[in-house]
């Protein structure tokens, strides 16, 4: 069962609940029926599960709750504060601070989602102002420093890597020696994921973490593993000191029950949820928030911190470009861009209060930022000379042809791309330049 069903699934038990008109041992011993039976259905851990049960229901046989007005009330938070039990070990997350130089290793399956989620960590911590770099200490499969270098290039993040080196302990130490000699603030190293459970996998994880000394250690879970996710968590906190937890795939339509409670076997906290392959789609997690979002009750401070991270006041060279009347397509990236790293529409509207599960269906916001994406793509493949201009250099055949052989589209989607960009700059004249309608409201423009 998905996330969103299991909130749905919650809520309209307790709904049940309040229908009743007496609060009995029967009307409790339904209401946990029906939320243990979605919860393994969601792939949470059965022994989990029972311990929510039994908590519940010592709480509900106490004394003060027979006195208590309010048994729904009562029944209510007593159930919210289990499930963000499943999900939260009660220890505060380790987290990087600029000017203090620190090392994160990431540890995991391959496959597991552990470089993408390196990228997508590093990102998060460049926009939030820090000099993040990456280094590749995977020699094990071939193409894995390629792959780190792609990603780390895309989002401008310095990394290192060797092709010739076969030592992933010398590497490591390296690159981190490196980074720390530039005054880097934060040095996330890749390890090789290979396959399941192999001792020398775990051998060569203990050997990077004794040469690099991480101030922490981020465990990368694929979430849609299901049941499996607590042997495997168990097999990984037996080897290394896991001091964070992402989990990744948990895109919308993930069970991921599986893994977040799997969280319990390791003690350590989930800092970020993995909700996409692109480099944006990483969720802070913290379990009252998620466990609201789930409910249906909203996720204000997602939101909150969504809004800040777009940083829309570093467009100032955007804000005199208008003004003057012009728009470029480097212009058009960074306010897309902008957008983008809002998350797609759906999962904005999904951390407002009031919005449940059910209102969320049918709302399919994925061909808009698919759209968005490729737009990035066409923008990544132009020189900074055609990103500085209005799009008029396209009308030459042969540079359209280019810039759509290396973003991997046809060139009539770069056309149709430069036409809105055409649309939007119309606007733009209209606004600015010493005529428009910005200098009549603001002469100082
Ligand atoms: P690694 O072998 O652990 O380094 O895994 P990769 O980073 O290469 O990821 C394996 C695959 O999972 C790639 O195709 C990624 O694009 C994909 N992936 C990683 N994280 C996510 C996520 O959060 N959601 C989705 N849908 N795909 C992901």
């Amino acid at each position: 069962m998905v996330l969103n069903e299991l909130g749905a699934r919650i809520n309209s038990a307790l709904q049940t609940l309040s229908r009743e008109s007496v609060i009995d041992e029967k009307a409790v011993d339904a209401l946990l029926r029906e939320i243990c039976g979605a919860l393994l259905e969601s792939d949470v851990n059965v022994r989990l599960v029972q311990q929510l049960r039994l908590n519940v229901k010592a709480l509900v046989n106490k004394d003060e709750l027979a006195a208590s007005a309010n048994k729904r009330k009562v029944i209510q938070n007593a159930l919210f504060d289990e499930l963000c039990r499943l999900v939260d070990p009660g220890v505060q997350p380790w987290v990087p601070r600029k000017g203090k130089q620190s090392v994160v290793m990431f540890v995991g399956l391959q496959g597991s989602g552990k470089t993408t989620s390196c990228t997508k960590l590093a990102a998060y911590y460049k926009r939030k102002g820090m000099k993040v770099g990456m280094v590749c200490a995977d020699t094990f499969r071939a193409g894995a420093f390629d792959q780190l270098k792609q990603n780390a290039s895309r989002a401008h993040i310095p990394y290192y890597g060797s092709y010739n080196e076969a030592d992933p302990v010398q590497i490591a130490m390296e690159g981190v020696a490196k980074f720390k000699k530039d005054k880097f603030d934060l040095i996330i190293v890749d390890t090789s994921g290979r396959h399941k459970q192999e001792a020398e996998l775990f051998a060569e994880m203990e050997q990077i973490a004794a040469a690099i000394k991480p101030d922490n250690t981020v465990f990368v879970m694929d979430g849609t593993i299901g049941q499996a996710a607590d042997s495997q968590a168990r097999a990984f906190k037996e080897s290394v000191d896991i001091g964070s937890i992402i989990i990744t795939k948990m895109d919308g339509h993930a069970k991921g029950g599986g893994a977040i409670s799997a969280v319990a076997a390791t003690g350590s906290p989930i800092i970020f949820i993995g909700t996409g392959e692109h480099m944006h789609d990483l969720d802070r997690f913290s379990a009252r928030p998620f466990v609201s979002k789930m409910l249906g009750m909203g996720d204000l401070t997602g939101l909150v911190e969504t809004v800040q991270d777009m940083q829309l006041d570093k467009n100032e060279d955007m804000m005199k470009n208008i003004a003057k009347g012009v728009f470029t397509l480097k212009d058009m990236r960074d306010q897309l861009q902008s957008i983008m790293k809002m998350g797609p529409l759906s999962k904005l509207m999904g951390m407002m209060p009031g919005m449940s599960p059910e209102m969320m269906q049918g709302i399919d916001a994925d061909e808009s930022t698919r759209r968005l994406r490729s737009y990035m793509c066409i923008f990544d493949s132009m020189t900074e000379s055609e990103l500085g201009s209005d799009g008029k250099v396209f009308e030459d055949e042969a540079r359209l042809r280019r810039v759509a052989r290396g973003s991997g589209v046809r060139p009539v989607d770069i056309q149709a791309m430069l036409h809105q960009h055409k649309q939007f700059g119309q606007i733009v004249k209209r606004m600015g330049g010493p005529k428009g309608m910005l200098s009549k409201m603001n002469p100082a423009m």
